[in-house]
């Protein structure tokens, strides 16, 4: 049995400090929230006769007032305000008025502190904190019991509108951290398909130019350089003339496979155009890009490709290559235009050959 509990169960009041002075504020506060939560529990009106009756049930400070309203509620799981008016009376006796208002200086001290401790983990976030504030003005001031256990109820109501409200903003979060996700892959799918040829899967002109941007920016550290390969389809009108454009396309799309099979992982393979295919390929001489470009020539004239619908061979088809490696110094249309040349000269030569550019 608690130590204030007298001989008859009831609480004895001859001095009003008698009930809270051994509450600190931490355990004041939470059998505040503790009553709080219990009157909206049994949906009674936060009037002082139900709030006392179960500030004191929480803090068990009579084990027979707790005894009694147990079975109230477990029997009825409600509590009447005739049964409040008739426990309040027996247990507090007339020391009601001074009772109150004890209660509503212990109210002021532990909501300040609830709010506080409240205020310190919102700080960053969207708690009301002027409506709080304003409550807790209010319980300060008033002297009406009834008007605190208003304020206290709507404090209490505010902060778990701050919990709905952290909830909400934190599913908020997450969605637009999702919603970022998504869009950064988007972002980064079209980035990627903005760099690639539709017909051939290789690169397209516009990447090209960024990526030997790029790369003559970084030849002062490639010892061994870079080299380029110009390769243009010859009589390539031809095949569409005789075939169509149906099979024209097939035929640039399988060169492309061929060459990106026949070249390096660090190579970089571009359409520079219509039926012209750049091959960039870095830290690699003179040399070895002839090499390469023959290579990719002499496979590409023996590649036979065929009509599906009749099984038609299309015949050899060749393609003529320019060689560069690139001259520290030069711009890259400079650069380019040597291949270029190169290529012409092949042409001229007539076709189906690599040649160095000068
Ligand atoms: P050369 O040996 O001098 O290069 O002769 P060529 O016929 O290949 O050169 P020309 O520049 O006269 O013709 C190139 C042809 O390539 C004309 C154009 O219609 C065709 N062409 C360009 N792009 C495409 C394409 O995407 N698909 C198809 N099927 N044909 C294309
Ligand atoms: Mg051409
Ligand atoms: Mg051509």
């Amino acid at each position: 049995m608690s130590k204030l509990d007298n001989a008859d169960g009831q609480l004895s009041m001859p001095s009003s400090t008698l009930m809270f002075d051994v509450d600190d504020a931490d355990q004041a506060a939470e059998y505040l929230r503790g009553a709080l939560n219990m009157l909206g529990k049994l949906s009674v009106a936060p009037s002082p006769l139900f709030y006392t009756l179960l500030y004191t049930y929480c803090a068990g400070k009579s084990v027979r007032l707790n005894k009694e309203l147990d079975t109230l509620l477990e029997n009825q799981g409600s509590l009447a305000q005739d049964e409040a008016a008739a426990l309040f009376q027996r247990f507090f006796g007339g020391a009601a008025e001074a009772l109150v208002e004890d209660i509503r200086k212990e109210l002021v001290a532990m909501v300040a502190q609830v709010i506080g401790s409240l205020v310190d983990i919102a700080g960053k976030t969207s708690l009301s904190s002027d409506s709080v504030s304003s409550q807790i003005e209010k319980l300060a001031d008033t002297k009406n019991p009834t008007e605190v256990v208003a304020a206290a109820t709507a404090i209490l109501s505010e902060t778990r509108q701050f919990v709905t409200d952290s909830r909400a903003l934190e599913a908020e979060l997450l969605s637009s951290v999702e919603e970022m996700h998504k869009l950064k892959e988007e972002l980064s799918n079209a980035k990627r398909e903005a760099t690639i040829d539709g017909l051939t899967g290789v690169f397209n002109r516009r990447a090209f130019d960024k990526r030997l941007t790029d790369l003559m920016s970084m030849s002062d550290g490639l010892a061994s350089g870079f080299c380029l390969l110009l390769l243009d389809v010859d009589n390539f009108k031809r095949i569409n003339d005789t075939y169509g454009h149906i099979v024209g396309d097939k035929v640039l799309s399988e060169f492309a496979k061929q060459i990106s099979r026949l070249t390096r992982r660090s190579d970089f393979i571009a359409r520079y155009g219509g039926e012209e295919f750049a091959v960039l390929l870095p830290g690699t001489r003179i040399t070895n890009a002839f090499t390469v470009a023959e290579n990719i020539r002499a496979t590409l004239e023996r590649v036979r490709l065929r009509r599906s619908s009749s099984g038609e061979s299309l015949g050899a088809v060749t393609v003529s290559l320019g060689v560069a490696c690139f001259r520290e110094g030069e711009t890259a249309e400079q650069f380019v235009a040597r291949s270029d040349k190169a290529l012409y000269r092949a042409k001229r030569l007539g076709r189906n050959r690599t040649i160095l550019a000068d």
